[in-house]
């Protein structure tokens, strides 16, 4: 992918908002509870190398990512610290990930011994560490029955080639008022763990709003994602114990300027007409960058001053309607704070009717990251 490096379009990532979010955290965490830095999916669209070195310096001791590429990418990097993979790998990758030391989510038997053989062969220099996972109501991944467990945990034992390194699940309503769900969660996990001869060395069962909000079950590390970035896991819903620091900014400039006269049309579609002579500024911002065609109608920041979104979001370029004659260059804030102004990506998200996690995952490649 071509990085608009010529373009004023650019992603800012404030290292010390990430850095600070994660000290927090640690802060309220029992020394003996490990924080591991949840990095996948580009590290939410804020750059995974970047946001892990900056993790690591804020006392992060290990990496959660979604995919083995990730967990490679974070070795090639040079990180040492320990990988948990948190989807499904296939198990033909097993060698790959043992040599690397990159540990694995497994949730069937069928895929330990799909595995063996695989670590059975030529030039493995190391067992697999796995992290066995549970489903206890996500139902997404793991093993939903103890006595499936118990029967894996034993087959494991039983090979060298595998170490088991961690239990684990997830909750589906952390971030929720009602806690009913979650509770039958944790009770269905509690029961589940009995089924393990003996505990392994991580039991974990945190992502970021079970941690901000119910850490009395963290286990012995948390998986926090979100709120590292800065973003409240609930959207608006709970109050974390602690202020956020959002690490994202999205800035550009006006690239055009121009006045049209009453009835003139924007945009594909010319679903918007002037209803008299209107400024209209041109944003070098389109839905190839991340920014949804469902934000017509939304607003930037330009110069500070609250500026609507108008006709249909292209590819590459949107219009919005300035107050008056602004000059090309003027600056443009899609997210963040321009004066006594702020965009939040939570606001972003409202109006998208989505979740914050989403914008910044979308965020294309194409928008250069520079690092504060
Ligand atoms: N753990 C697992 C298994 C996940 O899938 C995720 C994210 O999707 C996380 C932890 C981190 O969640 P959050 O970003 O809400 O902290």
């Amino acid at each position: 992918m071509i990085s608009g490096l010529h373009r004023p379009t650019k992603l800012v990532i404030d290292r010390q908002a990430i850095k600070a979010n994660i000290q927090q955290e640690i802060q309220r965490l029992p020394q003996t509870t490990e924080l591991w830095a949840v990095v996948k999916a580009d590290g939410y669209g804020h750059g995974m190398v970047a946001v892990a070195t900056t993790a690591k310096h804020a006392g992060a001791t290990g990496f959660c990512v979604a995919i083995l590429d990730e967990a490679l990418g974070l070795r090639q990097a040079g990180f040492t610290e320990p990988i948990l993979v948190l989807g499904i790998t296939s198990p033909e990758y097993a060698k790959l990930a043992a040599n690397a030391h990159i540990s694995l989510s497994v949730g069937t038997q069928d895929w330990l011994a799909a595995a063996l053989p695989v670590l059975q062969s030529d030039n493995v220099t190391a067992s697999l560490a796995i992290h066995f996972a549970v489903d206890s109501g996500m139902g997404r991944i793991g093993f939903r029955e103890s006595a499936a467990l118990q029967q894996a945990d034993a087959y494991l034992q039983q090979h060298q080639e595998f170490n088991l390194e961690g239990l684990f699940t997830h909750f589906a309503t952390a971030d929720e008022q009602d806690t009913a769900y979650f509770e039958q969660q944790v009770a269905a996990f509690q029961q589940m763990r009995q089924a393990l001869a003996s505990e392994p060395r991580y039991v974990h069962v945190s992502n970021s709003a079970t941690s901000l909000w119910h850490d009395a079950c963290n286990g012995n590390m948390v998986r926090f994602g979100v709120a590292l970035y800065g973003l409240n896991p609930s959207g608006a819903v709970l109050q974390p114990p602690y202020p956020l620091q959002p690490a994202l900014s999205f800035t550009t400039e006006l690239v055009f300027v121009k006045q049209i006269q009453a009835g003139a049309a924007v945009s594909y579609g010319a679903t918007y007409h002037a209803q008299q002579a209107e400024w209209i500024g041109t944003v070098p911002v389109g839905y190839a960058d991340g920014w949804q065609r469902r934000l017509q109608g939304f607003h930037v920041l330009v110069d500070g001053q609250y500026c609507e979104i108008i006709g249909r979001v292209c590819m590459d370029q949107l219009m919005v309607r300035l107050p008056n004659k602004l000059p090309v260059g003027t600056k443009v804030t899609l997210v963040g704070v321009d004066g006594s102004r702020t965009i939040t990506l939570q606001d972003v998200a409202t109006y998208a009717k989505t979740i914050h996690y989403e914008i910044t995952c979308n965020l294309s490649p194409r928008v250069p990251r520079v690092y504060l």
